[in-house]
């Protein structure tokens, strides 16, 4: 399908008039240094040089693309193997697999599943007419990276031949994890049970609210018990109609082992050290993969050292933050601001090693602050007579790999949180 400039393909118009974004889907966040390298280029010779920015469903973005350039920019991106089909709008959007199962022998490698999945609905008129986002994932085994309580279908698989089934999860201003639809699949009914479930989101899908118009509003509507019962229909008529071979998953490649995670502040990299980057991937025959918390994880057979000036970003703390008011409409407080004076706050700081922390700029949770380890929900609160940012901290949710939320601990102002996080 040729790529035009709407947001089906990933196309937003900015505030700033005549600017646009462009959102690339990096299929399960893997990415080659030359394709890397050619995004940065076009960063450069379209952008003026603006940050890449890495989102949390392992996409690129490219900000203050200017329209005359967009369709240029668009064919370029084509031209190195990325299809922007379903970036954005009411469609299938990226599916995201965990980074490392690939890599690590003791998890089941889903790509090879991913892959089909991913080609068979590539074009599929399913995705035609659908009432809001579906979001789907995989990962290779129950650390699941790729957060599968708020997605609306992920399989996590269980053995060679078979997967669990996690779905209607999503978050939002009411967030709400998902739950088990099936414990045990047989891998090659994954394709039924994705069409069956997109089918059920088309019929029964509310058209009207789009804030109540995601797989889990159904759910929630249906109750779970129905809503089973219903899915199972629909996957039984699905089942009949379209066949997959036998699938048997790998195990991951052993030998490989992350070499370092580059921990961008808020998402951001600027283009000249994704070059860098590009350059010394290539050097040590290393691969790329975008993680779900604005990291990119390198692996390699041999550890090598990175270029100087990408070091100091493997020290940071794994903080997500959106926009918040930097660019977002909703945005009540600066997320990037807070974030970038954490990441100097928190840096080399053990205490935050392995933790997320993701700030959100309005209770629409869309830095994932409901799900984080450490989660921050941005709003405005008028303390003696003074109209100040603060945020609603939350604690101790689990990144998506089970359905625990975050729980509200205090809200506390944005100009007392590096000192709070100190003393936590
Ligand atoms: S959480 Fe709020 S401020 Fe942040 S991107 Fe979402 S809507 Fe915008």
């Amino acid at each position: 399908m040729k790529p035009q400039p709407t947001k089906l393909f990933g196309t937003y118009p900015q505030t700033q008039g005549g600017l646009y974004m462009q959102r690339i889907p990096i299929f399960a966040g893997h990415i080659t240094a030359g394709q890397l390298r050619e995004l940065a280029r076009i960063a450069i010779e379209f952008t003026n040089a603006m940050p890449l920015h890495l989102t949390t469903r392992q996409d690129i973005e490219l900000h203050n693309v200017p329209q005359s350039h967009l369709q240029t920019v668009l064919d370029r991106i084509e031209a190195i193997g990325f299809s922007t089909y379903g970036a954005g709008g009411d469609n299938v959007r990226n599916i995201t697999i965990c980074p490392c199962c690939q890599f690590d022998s003791s998890a089941y490698d889903v790509m090879p599943l991913a892959e089909l999945l991913r080609v068979h609905l590539q074009d599929h008129p399913i995705r035609q007419d659908m009432p809001r986002k579906f979001k789907v994932s995989f990962a290779g085994c129950k650390q699941s990276q790729s957060r599968p309580y708020i997605n609306d279908l992920a399989f996590i698989a269980t053995s060679t031949t078979t997967v669990r089934v996690i779905g209607a999860g999503s978050l939002g201003v009411k967030p709400e994890t998902g739950i088990v639809l099936y414990k045990e699949l047989a891998t090659e009914n994954c394709l039924a049970l994705t069409l069956a479930a997109i089918e059920l989101f088309k019929d029964h899908g509310n058209r009207e609210n789009r804030r109540k118009a995601r797989l889990r509003h159904i759910r929630q509507h249906m109750g779970d018990v129905v809503f089973r019962e219903t899915l199972d229909r629909y996957f039984l008529r699905q089942k009949d109609a379209c066949s997959w071979p036998k699938i048997e998953l790998p195990h991951g490649r052993a030998g490989f082992q992350k070499i370092a995670t580059i921990q961008t502040i808020a998402g951001d990299i600027n283009p000249r050290h994704a070059q860098k980057l590009s350059q010394s991937v290539q050097k040590a025959n290393a691969h790329l993969c975008i993680n779900f918390h604005h990291g990119i994880d390198v692996y390699a057979a041999e550890p090598f050292a990175l270029p100087e000036e990408l070091r100091s970003f493997s020290d940071l703390p794994a903080i997500v933050a959106c926009p918040g008011n930097t660019t977002c409409t909703n945005g009540l407080t600066d997320c990037p601001g807070l974030a970038s004076q954490l990441s100097e706050t928190l840096k080399g700081n053990e205490k935050y090693r392995g933790k997320i922390i993701a700030i959100s700029g309005c209770p629409n949770n869309c830095a994932h602050s409901a799900i984080a380890n450490i989660g921050l929900a941005g709003r405005i609160k008028t303390i003696d007579g003074e109209r100040q940012e603060v945020y609603q901290l939350v604690l101790d949710g689990d990144n998506g790999i089970t359905d625990k939320l975050a729980e509200p601990v205090e809200v506390v102002t944005a100009k007392d949180l590096a000192e709070h996080f100190l003393g936590m």
